[in-house]
């Protein structure tokens, strides 16, 4: 592939930076998705088949879809294993973090992150990254995150391609299966994001590798619960709201809602996305209410409970703006997010007062 997608100064800092480092610690954001799990799980497998000291922190659980992928078993999830996880912030002497764009949507590893002086790499498709890494490879019109390890890996002389490798090693298959799923899921399968033909030949690369392309797709795609499926059923059923003038629909749920669906982590998945089904449905938002972690009170004000927005759309609708400027979100044109303290039904008013002034009516 191309060795010239990333400034050379970068690449050789970065190069610098990993054969100088022994303990690497890699980052990727909070409630990871298909894209932040591939991509820190490739450079995982890449850096452990250098022979290179590396643990791979998590903010909070990962759905049961990625369990899966190679060496999950071996995250560390911030949650569950803090001691363990800030012993090895503490001592990292480089950090690698991927699919986010800002200390913020690491939760509370962000302050044990910015306390170590280590240099820092940021790999990442967000727009407006913060500045704190020494080296960010920030590229917002890339797909995936995963797409932007693969070039990075390919640019340090690392060669997926079986031709050039007859022995595919595992670990080889790994790196290369773990980008395919971020590459997958960042773009829905293919059906968003995904008009770039760089794209196609950075796929035919990994399949020549051995990613068992079907395979992937099953164990992320095909492994909802009974439960799950039901609580989609109800959200389409019952709880879907439709405003045609704007083209626009919403569907929230209660935590009492989830608790009757017994939710699990990742069950909500996918759903925002099902109203853009509907031929005159442009924009979607769904809303979840979670509960409220300790570290959250002092932002939360008065708030018992916080909701977890997202927002989708198609074509020129940008639905970022909306998520900045009232839930203190962000994210892509098309593919947004945010909270809001309080209740479901406050958010949901939010919403309703608000909407007008940021979807059209064509
Ligand atoms: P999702 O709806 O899948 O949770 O998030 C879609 C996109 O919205 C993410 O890729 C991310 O860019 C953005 N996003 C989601 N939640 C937040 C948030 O709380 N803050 C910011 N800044 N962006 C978010
Ligand atoms: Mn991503």
């Amino acid at each position: 592939m191309q060795n010239d997608y990333f400034p050379s100064e970068k690449v050789e800092q970065i190069r610098h930076f990993l054969s100088d480092a022994s303990h690497i610690v890699i980052l990727t954001h909070m409630s990871p998705d298909g894209d932040a799990m591939g991509s820190s799980l490739a450079l995982y497998h890449w850096l452990k088949s250098q022979g290179t000291g590396v643990a791979l922190i998590v903010p909070n659980r990962f759905p049961s879809f990625f369990q899966w992928m190679p060496g999950v078993g071996d995250i560390i999830v911030y949650d569950e294993r803090k001691a363990e996880a800030d012993a090895l912030l503490a001592a990292a002497d480089l950090m690698l973090c991927t699919d986010f764009n800002e200390p913020k949507r690491i939760g509370q590893v962000a302050d044990r992150m910015l306390e170590n002086p280590c240099p820092k790499v940021l790999i990442d498709h967000h727009l407006h990254p913060a500045d704190f890494a020494d080296v960010t490879l920030s590229y917002p019109s890339s797909p995936s995150a995963s797409q932007l390890v693969y070039l990075l890996l390919s640019t340090i002389n690392y060669q997926l391609s079986t031709s050039l490798h007859p022995q595919l090693s595992t670990l080889n298959l790994s790196v290369a299966t773990c980008i395919y799923t971020g590459m997958m899921t960042d773009t829905g399968n293919f059906s968003f994001n995904s008009n770039h033909p760089e794209m196609y030949e950075i796929l035919a690369e990994l399949v020549r590798a051995g990613v068992d392309k079907d395979a992937v797709y099953n164990a992320v795609f095909n492994a909802y619960s009974a439960d799950r499926m039901r609580l989609v059923g109800y959200c389409l059923y019952s709880k879907m709201r439709i405003f045609p003038e704007h083209h626009a629909a919403l569907v929230c749920l209660s935590r009492k809602e989830l608790y009757r669906f017994r939710f699990q982590t990742g069950d909500a998945e996918g759903i925002v996305n099902m109203p853009l089904q509907i031929s005159d449905v442009r924009y979607s938002c769904f809303m979840r209410e979670d509960k409220l972690e300790p570290h959250e009170r002092e932002r939360a004000g008065n708030a018992k409970t916080k909701v977890k927005i997202s927002f989708r759309s198609q074509g020129d609708r940008p639905v970022n703006v909306f998520a900045a400027d009232w839930f203190h979100g962000g994210g892509h044109a098309n593919a947004a997010g945010g909270e809001f303290y309080g209740t479901v039904a406050e958010a949901a008013q939010c919403f309703l007062d608000h909407y007008q002034d940021y979807f059209r009516k064509d």
